[in-house]
């Protein structure tokens, strides 16, 4: 890793080490400190990159991973970004199998990082064959010198997040952390984080976001999967229809599920708050603070870290389109069409 005067030897020098950023009006009514891990600072613009380039690195030290071969995996977007950004720079080949939700601006992105991409039904049963994860195994099982990552299944994506982001919390708030929020989407983010953080102080409280339409957090309560939970939802990369294993739920004390209309508009008020541009799921993570606040979680000396998964700009199609939003009738309540700033000169 050879940096000085911040000249790097390539892009993958800069990933991770992102800056914890302290929330002064959005929490300002709220009792506590409260502080944004803002992983839209890796060069990918979200935490996958962390796992994209310790998996990868691992492959290579075992010997599983040899120059020209190709690097398979399901991704909403993120993972496939950071995987396809590593194999540009290591030499590998990247196939990627994601789901019709993801953003019509995220599938140009990954085309554009040079990745093969197969796009698959979102609303079919894990074990349907066109789900992303049937595809991908499919495609591994045909690709000669092809590794599948199966982020969902890897202790390897926990071990990431235990070796970096973990760390790196615990130094930034010099351990005085109370509370950890993070959504959980594989659950290696917040089961990784969290590992390390407990280990440091048992009483560090983690507190998962899920989504309604998600299996998750019953499964956290009850350790029943219960499908009856299942329905769409519009949050991209929160929440899951099966239970990953790269989840540790016993390190997460509780979950917090959070609406796609509340997460969305929080993720604008984010922006137009703190001047942070982040994703939809740093507005369901901020939401569930929110929520956690109203019942009363938190008390003068909490120091609360949420966690911020990745960059707005993959999101323009999306929560931050007015006409996206008009679509999914979420200026219809209490909320008004935000339009009224723009003004046409004619
Ligand atoms: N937010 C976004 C935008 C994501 O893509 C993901 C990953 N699916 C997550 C949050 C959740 O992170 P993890 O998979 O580590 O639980």
């Amino acid at each position: 890793m050879a940096q000085k005067n911040q000249v790097f030897d390539n892009v993958l020098d800069l990933v991770g080490n992102t800056p914890l950023i302290k929330l002064n009006t959005i929490t300002a009514p709220f009792k506590g400190e409260f502080y944004a891990k803002v992983e839209a600072f890796n060069p990918g613009h979200s935490s996958k990159d962390r796992v994209a380039l310790y998996i990868i690195e691992q492959a290579e030290r075992q010997g599983i991973l040899k120059p020209g071969d190709t690097i398979i995996e399901t991704t909403s977007g993120n993972t496939g970004f950071s995987i396809a950004m590593v194999s540009i720079i290591k030499g590998y080949d990247c196939i990627l199998a994601v789901s019709s939700k993801s953003s019509p601006d995220k599938i140009d992105m990954l085309k554009t990082m040079g990745a093969k991409i197969y796009v698959c039904p979102a609303n079919v049963s894990a074990d349907d064959p066109r789900s992303y994860y049937e595809v991908a195994k499919r495609l591994h099982e045909e690709t000669k010198g092809s590794v599948y990552i199966n982020q969902y299944f890897n202790q390897l994506n926990i071990d990431a997040h235990y070796n970096s982001t973990g760390p790196e919390i615990w130094e930034q708030t010099e351990g005085e952390i109370t509370h950890l929020i993070a959504c959980s989407g594989t659950g290696g983010t917040i089961s990784g984080t969290a590992k390390y953080l407990k280990e440091q102080n048992p009483n560090v409280k983690v507190i998962g976001v899920d989504a309604f339409g998600s299996v998750i957090k019953k499964y956290h309560e009850t350790r029943e999967f219960d499908e009856k939970e299942i329905y769409p939802y519009r949050i991209e990369g929160l929440g899951k229809n099966l239970i990953p294993t790269a989840t540790d739920f016993d390190v997460i004390d509780s979950f917090v599920k959070v609406t796609d209309e509340e997460s969305a508009h929080t993720a604008r008020e984010i922006a137009k708050t703190e001047g942070l541009f982040v994703g939809y799921t740093s507005g369901a993570a901020m939401q569930a603070v929110k929520q956690l606040e109203e019942a009363g979680e938190f008390d003068k000396n909490s120091k609360v870290v949420v966690l911020f998964p990745d960059h707005g700009s993959r999101y323009m199609s999306k929560i931050y389109s007015d006409k996206w939003m008009t679509d999914q009738g979420f200026f219809d309540s209490k909320n008004k069409v935000a339009a009224e700033s723009i003004q046409y000169i004619k």
